[in-house]
């Protein structure tokens, strides 16, 4: 970044914080927050039955893809339209707050009626067109890096969001393309005190579409919550072998309930560390 000029995603003082807010949850502020939900939105009863077991143990904000950036044109696509139906009437029966995938600057506005947050992926994280226009909106924005993004470029796509006018972004670290093929991305944790160095935005991470295969994600989990990140953003189905789009890094329930007792657990000890 050029050092002499003062961007928006820059600090002002060593202790400055942003707190963004996805309706009534507050992300960024002191506790660590849980979204949780499919890759794919399937049906209204999947997401329905998905959102009540996330709330239930704990989670605070659904996620569900509905514009699905695949890499075949021949794999899932999302049920467009009407996923978003399906994820409003099941956030507002549930009584939690949501995020889905925007994949086209031309989807925004329609996008925004329907979710609490909107998701830039990690395909779009130098479409600038897209960042421009949902700096243009007033919904909070989950900003992915991408698996070959710099932290300088990452800061400076969040930029574009800021400086359209939008201060609420959240950033999400979900695994960068290393030599590794054991896992499908390798997780940056370092970018996690990294950003929080650099910038006074909430950085979350992905363990899901980091580490690509189930059994990693709850031990990345508690590493996100042990780094001081502010969140982590997972993939829970409850029958991972027919989910049409993720299932082989999809939590099932069980194993998240756990997870989530586990955190639980985790993050009272770290509130004795400070
Ligand atoms: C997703 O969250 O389902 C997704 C497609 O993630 P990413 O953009 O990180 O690949
Ligand atoms: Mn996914």
């Amino acid at each position: 970044m050029d050092s002499k000029a003062q961007y928006l995603t820059q600090k002002v003082t060593p202790t400055h914080r942003t707190i963004v807010k996805v309706k009534d949850v507050e992300v960024g502020g002191s506790s660590f927050i849980v979204m949780a939900g499919p890759c794919s939105v399937e049906s209204k009863d999947q997401l329905l039955s998905i959102a009540s077991f996330v709330k239930s143990n704990g989670a605070q904000i659904l996620r569900g893809g509905t514009f699905k950036p695949r890499t075949s044109p021949y794999s899932f696509q999302g049920l467009g339209e009407e996923g978003l139906k399906i994820m409003y009437e099941v956030g507002n029966r549930i009584g939690i707050p949501t995020v889905t995938e925007v994949l086209s600057d031309s989807d925004v506005s329609l996008i925004s009626d329907y979710v609490d947050m909107l998701q830039i992926g990690a395909r779009n994280i130098s479409n600038s067109a897209l960042l421009k226009r949902v700096g243009k909106t007033n919904l909070p924005v989950l900003l992915k890096r991408g698996p070959m993004t710099t932290i300088a470029e990452f800061l400076l796509s969040a930029e574009y969001i800021l400086y359209a006018g939008n201060p609420n972004v959240i950033l999400c670290e979900r695994g960068i393309r290393t030599f590794e093929t054991k896992t499908r991305n390798t997780l940056d944790i370092s970018a996690v005190p990294v950003l929080q160095h650099l910038t006074h935005l909430p950085v979350i991470l992905d363990p899901s579409h980091a580490a690509g295969y189930w059994e990693y994600v709850s031990p990345l989990s508690k590493a996100a919550l042990a780094v001081g990140a502010s969140g982590i953003l997972v993939e829970v189905h409850p029958n991972p072998s027919c989910a049409l789009s993720d299932g082989e890094q999809s939590l099932k329930y069980n194993t998240f309930s756990t997870l989530m007792k586990e955190l639980k657990i985790l993050e009272s000890a770290m509130q004795k560390l400070e």
